[in-house]
């Protein structure tokens, strides 16, 4: 069920390493890696690569990953996170398997080892207040203090260790700190707190516990405990490496290999929980599967398949440097994916009436359409066509620019499986703008050739009138303007735009949510959950490469 070998990302230095181990027998030729989200939000595409790059590697080596919620900070975790993230990792088409754990299944263990150092003096409960702490723990260019309770004998912390965690004390008015070194270059091993007094209530060990265990005193031992071999995380985490080695060589016990890769970052795009949650609650967005959002929940509520999620996060380096990856990479990669997939369809966002004068009134016939033609097996549909139809607003001018070659008075274009139709006359409203258009077709054009061989120079989509299937359908812009988008300043107003007249072929009558299509000569576009029976809402997913789209731009530079 994890990806198969042609799912496995090129080499890099990850891979190098794991190679190696192997080689050397390091951990007796186990891999085993873990993912260890903190359930304090949805998961981003950020997280996709890591997820890619940790199952990855094991399945390529015949190893395991775990699933592990880092859970050690009670007020910003919760049930809904937890639950999202299973289903997200499920959907990316990831299996842990039996492997489901938490860190706080291991604060009875974190806390016997907090004792163990305690009384080999390796660490010491101290009464500085947060504030002291910080002030006392000097800056990259001065050493810090020691603290006045540095030397507390091992009994006296013990105790106090003891009634802090059952509640006896105030948040905040103590901390149980590694005695390390406060004259370290790095910051991180100048007596780092290990657990601070919390009276909150935890989503999983309810008021069991009234302090809770920091991230780095937590972290590498749940990696130790599960038999990790290979501990894979983000470079922020690198100047945390040698206290994750301290704790596991102070408490002898298996010691994995920490190994940092770069974050992923996206133009357009912010990556964070924290500033995710913020769009939220404020409102930018609809909820965390909103299909602008980088969450895979709202990824995938888009329209976008798993498969092109992996390959996406398959084709990025893993690398010591952060960089930015452009939006566009990932689109390719979807519609590459949805290319494959897809069926289309016929369907108008904006829809002109054209009424065909020489076409029998009443009278509705049947063309035959082409279901994938990267697909053959996917087949053909019949799609009717009457006298009333609709096109897209775009594919008529009443007075073309150069260059512009869809419909326009005099001129003759093909309706796609269908006819070659000429435009004859416009039909305005009291404010000048074309509400009709007339045409007459040439009945011996039937599926889109003419027999006398003359060309024509744009093949346009349409829907019969009589037929159509009123929609909702959902275009997306980026959730910012800038590339390099700061906090939830610069959001772009034009994100969302709801076309409610859309107009689509019958056969889109009875979709179901999440079925994917392309609309020709449109994009990709997938029923969202809010479809009801007879009232299909589509997002659009990824439009296509628009040609002409690019030629107006390209005048207007
Ligand atoms: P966020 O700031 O979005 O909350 P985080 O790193 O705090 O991110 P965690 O839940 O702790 O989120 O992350 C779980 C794993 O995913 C970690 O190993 C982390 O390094 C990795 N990860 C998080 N963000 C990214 C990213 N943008 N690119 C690659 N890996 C990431
Ligand atoms: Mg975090």
């Amino acid at each position: 069920m994890n990806p198969s070998p042609s799912d496995a990302p090129r080499t890099n230095f990850v891979r190098e390493i794991v190679l190696e181990d192997l080689k050397t027998n390091k951990y007796g030729g186990r891999v085993h890696t873990r993912f260890p989200p903190e359930p304090n939000g949805y998961l981003h595409i950020g997280h996709a690569k890591s997820i890619c790059l940790n199952f990855g590697l094991a399945a390529e080596f015949g190893g395991k990953t775990n699933l592990r919620f880092d859970d050690t900070n009670p007020e910003k975790e919760e049930q809904e996170y937890v639950d999202s993230i299973m289903d997200n990792v499920r959907w990316l088409g990831f299996d842990w398997e039996d492997r489901l754990f938490y860190a706080s299944d291991y604060f009875g263990q974190l806390y016997a080892w907090a004792q163990q150092l305690v009384r080999d003096g390796k660490a010491y409960v101290c009464d500085l207040s947060a504030e002291e702490v910080r002030k006392y723990r000097g800056t990259l260019t001065e050493p810090g203090i020691e603290s006045p309770y540095r030397n507390r004998p091992a009994e006296e912390s013990l105790d106090l260790l003891e009634r802090m965690r059952n509640g006896e004390f105030p948040d905040g008015s103590r901390t149980l700190r590694a005695r390390i070194d406060m004259a370290s270059p790095n910051l991180n091993m100048r007596d780092p707190v290990m657990y601070r007094i919390l009276h909150a209530e935890h989503h999983r060990t309810g008021n069991a516990w009234s302090i809770y265990p920091m991230y780095d005193f937590a972290h590498g031992q749940s990696d130790s405990i599960e038999g990790i071999t290979h501990s894979i995380c983000t470079l922020e985490f690198e100047d945390h490496r040698p206290l994750y080695d301290w704790f596991l060589e102070q408490l002898g016990i298996h010691h994995p290999q920490q190994i940092e890769f770069d974050r992923l970052n996206i133009t357009y795009t912010l990556l964070s929980k924290r500033k995710l949650l913020q769009l939220v609650e404020q409102g930018h967005v609809r909820g965390w599967d909103d299909p602008r959002m980088p969450t895979i929940s709202g990824i995938r509520r888009r329209g976008c398949t798993p498969e092109s999620i992996r390959n996406f996060c398959n084709s990025l380096g893993v690398s010591k440097t952060n960089g930015v990856i452009e939006l566009r990479l990932l689109e390719h990669h979807v519609r590459e994916d949805l290319n494959k997939r897809a069926l289309r369809m016929m369907a108008v966002l904006r829809p002109l009436r054209v009424v065909i004068d020489n076409y029998p009134e009443g009278q509705t016939e049947e063309v035959e359409a082409i279901n994938n033609p990267e697909d053959a097996a996917a087949g053909t549909r019949k799609v009717p066509f009457s006298r009333v139809l609709y096109i897209e607003q775009d594919d008529f001018r009443e007075d073309p620019p150069k260059q512009y070659y869809r419909l326009s008075p005099g001129r003759e274009v093909r309706l796609r499986y269908a006819y070659f139709v000429t435009c004859t006359s416009v039909v305005k409203d009291a404010s000048g703008d074309v509400i009709e258009i007339h045409c007459t077709y040439d009945p011996a054009t039937r599926g889109g050739n003419a027999p006398d061989g003359r060309r024509v120079k744009s093949t346009i989509h349409w829907v019969s009138a009589a037929n159509a299937v009123d929609a909702e359908v959902r275009l997306y812009d980026t959730l910012f303007t800038h590339e390099d988008p700061n906090e939830c300043d610069d959001l772009n107003p034009a994100s969302l735009e709801v076309l409610t007249q859309c107009k689509l072929e019958p056969a889109l009558a009875h979709v179901s949510p999440m079925e994917r299509y392309q609309f020709e000569r449109l994009g990709y576009f997938c029923a969202d959950p809010d479809t009801a029976p007879g009232k299909p809402v589509f997002n659009r997913t990824v439009a296509l490469k628009d040609t002409w789209a690019k030629i107006e731009k390209r005048g207007k530079n």
